[in-house]
């Protein structure tokens, strides 16, 4: 399929692309092949000091405009977006390695559905008005200023329009630092957003590793910082935000359970356990990766689930049939492989997988052990790959306290026939994005993000207002004022 990978130059700055090669080089590989596709290179001070001035200067003209007019550009940029969706996934594909039957459902298509969403809610942005007596008080909702997004390796495209679209809407100034591993979407993200009629400086995106993304949050000019990423990173990030006093976002990992009880449907069920475990090759924040089965329905869902994912189509993750793409990268390869072992070799029964695929690429088989307790390393800690711990339980009350023992409350499943106990058990959950007979579902209409060490604040619907703007009271007297003296 022929694509130039590579993007005309490595930063998109003030509504132009922008190189600066004294920066150190990085290699984009896809992970099908091993092949380097693509060279781009970290910001350097000059660079980062361009994209914080561009951003900077371009703010305050931006939150003049109406509502209405800042939500057309985002809603442009939506339709520009999905009309060029086959592009966008196709490069998605390169960036992540993630096959095309996903990217082309699962990501531009959400970043369109975040401009679009936020587009239209631009306009309704108000404040209230507050009677007291003759006086009152009105509020003004207005932007925080310059926000910082910095973004994690899955979902690229994604991430770089969850971030942005809502800080655009409300008014802001935004300055993007993708991972230094997927570095080439949110390049595409910022020139389409200009052609759309962004004015320059608005959206800017500059690469580099963790250092170029600290040196934005230390920045003073820097009025919020939206990080996806994981557990570890956040308490650096927000650490750092917090010597400035600035707002923040964490969107960060999970270990996070899903219940199947033993009126639930199996078939259903093995289908959220696929879809929360293997979807994007485990490479998603929010997996159920605790798969807690009551021990009257394991073997009929082991059985079913170990027959079904031999239905899984491992390969040219551009092929559409391919429904099982590799790991972003070789170390994550390594990393996922690191745990199997550890899970063998603390007494879990491995089911499936465990392997990797011979030949070029990072592709490990999908993974399954069962007979996971609740000690062992993998039902602990985030893997971020294709491997499921079945765990056995028996009663609700056991279950639930097993599953809320973790640091982690990103998100939560469970599957029963139940209707009280459906909901019940998602009232009990401590996590903050619940499933109930379904998994992984993120539609921009809801909020997202987690509870506990994963995460602060909200991503996508209404609430995300709440984190790319800020209130200010007016309070307007009518009647005499009185003082003491
Ligand atoms: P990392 O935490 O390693 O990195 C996230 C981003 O932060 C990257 O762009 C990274 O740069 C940057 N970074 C690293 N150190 C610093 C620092 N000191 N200051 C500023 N920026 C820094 O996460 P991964 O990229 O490995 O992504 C996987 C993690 O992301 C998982 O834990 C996953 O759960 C989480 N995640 C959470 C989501 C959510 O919405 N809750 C969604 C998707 C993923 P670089 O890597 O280029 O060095």
């Amino acid at each position: 399929m022929a694509y130039d990978t590579q993007p005309p130059a490595s930063h998109f700055i003030n509504g132009a692309y922008v190189e600066d090669k004294a920066g150190t080089a990085i290699d984009v590989i896809y992970p099908a092949t091993g092949k380097v596709i693509a060279t781009v290179y970290a910001a350097t001070p000059a660079i980062i000091e361009q994209a914080l001035d561009a951003a900077k200067s371009a703010q305050k003209n931006w939150a003049a405009m109406s509502g209405t007019e800042r939500g057309r550009i985002l809603r442009r940029a939506a339709d520009m977006i999905r009309a060029r969706n086959h592009d966008l996934s196709v490069l998605e594909t390169w960036d992540t390695g993630k096959p095309y039957q996903e990217t082309s459902v699962a990501d531009a298509t959400s970043g369109a559905d975040a401009l679009e969403y936020f587009g239209g809610m631009a306009a309704t942005l108000t404040g209230d008005h507050i009677q007291l007596g003759e006086n009152w008080v009105y509020t003004r909702r207005e932007p925080l200023g310059l926000c910082v997004g910095i973004g994690a390796w899955n979902y690229p495209t994604q991430i770089a329009c969850w971030k942005g679209a809502p800080a655009l809407a409300c008014g802001n100034a935004m300055v993007f630092k993708p991972s230094e591993t997927t570095p080439l979407c949110a390049l595409k993200v910022a020139e389409i957003l200009h052609e759309a009629g962004l004015p320059a400086g608005l959206y800017n995106v500059i690469q580099g590793m963790g250092e170029v993304g600290g040196a934005l949050v230390t920045d003073p000019r820097v009025d919020k910082v939206s990080l996806t990423g994981s557990v570890p990173t956040g308490r650096t990030v927000y650490a750092a935000a917090a010597a400035g006093i600035k707002h923040v976002t964490m969107e960060l990992g999970g270990k996070s359970p899903m219940i199947v009880f033993e009126d639930a449907d199996i078939e259903n069920a093995v289908s959220g356990a696929i879809l929360g475990n293997f979807y994007s090759s485990g490479q998603v924040c929010s997996n159920g990766t605790r798969v807690f089965v009551h021990t009257a329905i394991k073997d009929a869902f082991l059985a079913r689930l170990s027959a079904r994912l031999g239905n899984a189509v491992i390969g040219d993750p551009m092929d559409p049939r391919t429904s099982f793409g590799p790991m972003v990268s070789k170390r994550q390869m390594e990393v996922v492989l690191g745990y199997i072992e550890k899970g063998k070799a603390e007494g879990a029964r491995l089911v499936t997988g465990g392997t990797a695929v011979e030949g070029a690429g990072y592709f490990l088989r999908p993974t399954v052990f069962a007979d996971v307790t609740d000690d062992m390393t993998i039902a602990r800690e985030e893997i971020f790959g294709p491997v499921m711990a079945v765990l056995d339980f028996e009663d609700e009350a056991e279950v639930m306290a097993r599953a809320n023992d973790t640091e982690f409350g990103l998100a939560a499943g469970v599957f029963t026939r139940d209707l009280t106990r459906a909901h019940r058990v998602a009232a009990a959950f401590e996590a903050g994005t619940c499933f109930i007979n379904s998994y992984n579902d993120a539609p921009v209409e809801a909020p997202f993000g987690g509870m506990k060490a994963s995460g602060v604040g909200r991503e996508n619907a209404a609430a995300a207002i709440a984190h790319y703007s800020q209130l200010k009271s007016v309070f307007v007297r009518m009647d005499d004022l009185e003082a003491p003296f």
